[in-house]
């Protein structure tokens, strides 16, 4: 089974992700992942990676694309993959498509979690951290999951502990660079999304949209129903 998730950046790609990775027991290819290892073991690659990393800038496509062509040849991945973080513009989407189809591999879903910016930047920005368990949802601009606020200071809505930010939550400027590029159109990740889309109409590539909105647990219901 080789799938392909698309999301932005607060839509709970990661979390639907995991819940895809296993059912099928594929291996998650993510491209963050990569380059965070390559940057942590001081590769040649990590080192070219790095400073546009550091700028919330996209990897140039000549170090990227072998990177992921390159690990979707390795064995683990010759049961099938979930493939998270790739491609993020149109060369990317047109370089992967190229590649599988002289490796005779299939596309077997594209699943895409449509979230609007406004939404998937509260989601991010409202995000509260509970000490007691970080699985503990709590959003202040979530009505379903608000915290409890019941006696003047917020607390966590399922058990009652502390809460707290994570930093790179609050980065707005960061949160609306990574979001420029998601919502692209024509240079960026929904075009590449939009290129499988019509690419692979009724070609045997099924293709999920998903209405990200809900909560994790009705969106994973929903996906699961969507896969075979
Ligand atoms: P992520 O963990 O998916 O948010 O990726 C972290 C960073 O890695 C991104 O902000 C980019 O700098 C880089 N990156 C990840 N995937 C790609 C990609 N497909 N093309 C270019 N850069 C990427």
């Amino acid at each position: 089974m080789n799938i392909l998730i698309f999301g932005p950046n607060g839509s709970g790609k990661g979390t639907q992700g995991a819940v895809v990775q296993k059912k099928y027991n594929i291996t998650h290819v993510e491209s963050g992942v990569l380059f965070r290892e390559n940057i942590k073991n001081g590769t040649d690659l990590g080192k070219k990676a790095q400073v546009y990393i550091e700028r919330g800038d996209l990897v140039p496509d000549g170090v990227t694309i072998p990177m992921i062509l390159d690990r979707l040849k390795q064995n683990d991945c010759s049961e099938g993959w979930l493939l998270d973080g790739f491609p993020r513009n149109p060369q990317q989407a047109m370089a992967l498509d190229k590649a599988l189809g002289e490796a005779g591999i299939n596309l077997d879903y594209v699943v895409e979690i449509k979230l609007d910016r406004e939404a998937a930047k509260n989601r991010i920005m409202g995000r509260r951290l509970c000490v007691n368990d970080n699985n503990h949802p709590n959003n202040i601009y979530i009505d379903a999951i608000k915290p409890d606020d019941s006696d003047g200071s917020i607390k966590c809505r399922v058990c009652g502990g502390e809460l707290s930010v994570r930093a790179d939550d609050q980065d707005e400027t960061a949160i609306n660079k990574r979001h420029d590029i998601y919502y692209d159109e024509v240079d960026g990740t929904a075009a590449a999304v939009k290129y499988f889309k019509e690419k692979d109409a009724g070609k045997g590539t099924v293709i999920i949209e998903l209405d990200g909105r809900p909560g994790v647990q009705e969106v994973s219901e929903e996906l699961m129903g969507k896969l075979k």
